[in-house]
């Protein structure tokens, strides 16, 4: 009997070891399934606090965030390229960490009143950069004050353009103004009775044809700058053959160029093609060989020509023998309404838009413009253009050199 007892109990406790190790195994399991999802929160908590890091890192905008007492708790880079302070923002107060106490002002403001706050300033670094700050409390969902955003936009660019688009306008209405005035002027003279000399007549009809001319040059010119500063203008690249691009200028503008006994010559290359507008670039061409006409000497000598540029370009020039651009000029030649000699300019029926509008299509084509002259002896000025295709272009070793 003992015998079957102790078997028995044997039994008994074999069974009950493999159930306890059968649990044991299924709690193991549990456990390694949990720790694997906590893992994989742990991974995606990771993941979302480095996508907000560089989400707020990578803002255009400059974020600082100061807590109820005033003190820094985030500062995003921006902040720091901005204002390039010495190490870490974050413990410091506003005025600390800026060295402006408008900062503080305005975050008491925005507390206070509950509402945004803007404040404009200027920075005293090298690029005088124009700042612009918007200050907002911020609550949480039991509508307690958590803090302060201050959101730092830097507005440089946008007060430059403001500017130049002011002086532009008040350019444009200077230009426009003057040979309306001067129509005018003319106009009250014939009614007030130099209508009745006939040789008066002509002479002020003329002169008004002349302003008259004026007004429209100019704005034709402006109408083409503008639509090639808004992009509304489509080019049409083709294979364009340089040189003849440059012969129909130069017969377009004979008779300007006798009347000052100026010769033309052509000496581009034959069978030099480029990538181009041919409508464009004879606009390019007719504006600087005009000009060279306009402002270079009586009796003197106008070429076109081109040589080799950098890989894949082909550089066209105009040169005459006229009295040069000084240096300081040179450098400010292609702004608009910018004229060496405003009088001679407006004498000639100059728009003063002339340059700008070869830069803007020379720049739409993918090259540059530029000019080389020394007072005295003469003016050349290049663009350059691109070659049709790689592959099928004449070497550029082919193209004849500037003379
Ligand atoms: P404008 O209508 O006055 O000719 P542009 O933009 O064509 O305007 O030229 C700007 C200024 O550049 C001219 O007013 C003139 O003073 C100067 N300029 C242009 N081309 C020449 C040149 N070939 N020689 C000397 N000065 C020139």
């Amino acid at each position: 009997m003992w015998i079957a007892l102790s078997i028995t109990l044997a039994a008994l406790l074999a069974y009950g070891y493999a159930r306890y190790r059968r649990e044991m195994a299924a709690v193991r399991e549990q456990i390694k399934s949990l720790e694997q999802e906590r893992d994989a929160l742990a991974d995606r908590h990771q993941n979302a606090e480095a996508r907000a890091e560089a989400l707020f890192n990578g803002m255009l905008d400059g974020v600082v965030l100061v807590d109820a007492d005033g003190i820094i708790r985030l500062a995003n880079q921006t902040i720091y390229n901005l204002f390039k302070p010495q190490g870490d923002l974050r413990g410091r107060t506003l005025l600390a960490a800026f060295q402006r106490h408008e900062l503080t002002e305005i975050v008491e403001k925005a507390a206070r009143s509950r509402q945004e706050i803007e404040l404009d300033f200027g920075l005293v670094d090298a690029e005088r950069r124009a700042i612009q700050v918007v200050a907002n409390v911020v609550r949480n969902n039991e509508n307690e004050t958590l803090g302060t955003l201050l959101v730092f936009n830097d507005l440089t660019r946008l007060k430059q353009l403001e500017k130049t688009r002011q002086e532009f306008v008040a350019n444009v209405s200077h230009e426009l103004r003057t040979p309306l005035s001067l129509i005018q002027g003319y106009v009250e003279t014939l009614l007030d009775g130099a209508k009745d000399d006939p040789a008066n007549t002509t002479r002020f009809l003329q002169t008004i044809a002349k302003h008259a001319d004026r007004l429209t040059f100019l704005i034709e010119d402006l109408l083409t700058i503008s639509a090639l500063e808004s992009g509304r203008v489509s080019m049409n690249f083709q294979r364009t053959t340089l040189r003849s691009v440059g012969e129909k200028v130069l017969e377009d503008l004979t008779a300007k160029a006798a009347d000052k006994q100026v010769q033309l010559k052509n000496e581009i290359t034959e069978g030099v093609q480029v990538r181009g507008d041919g409508d464009r670039l004879q606009q390019v061409f007719f504006n600087l060989v005009e000009n060279a006409i306009k402002y270079g000497r009586t009796a003197g000598q106008v070429v076109i020509g081109c040589r080799p540029g950098k890989t894949g370009m082909v550089e066209a020039w105009v040169r005459d023998d006229g009295p040069g651009i000084p240096k300081e000029a040179s450098e400010r030649i292609f702004e608009r309404f910018f004229r060496v000699d405003k009088a001679r300019s407006r004498e000639t029926g100059g728009t003063g838009l002339g340059l700008a509008i070869v830069k803007h299509i020379v720049q739409t084509h993918g090259g540059e413009v530029w000019v080389e002259s020394e007072v005295g002896h003469g003016t050349t000025f290049f663009f350059s253009v691109p070659l049709p295709d790689q592959a099928e272009a004449r070497p550029a070793a082919e193209i004849k050199p500037a003379a």
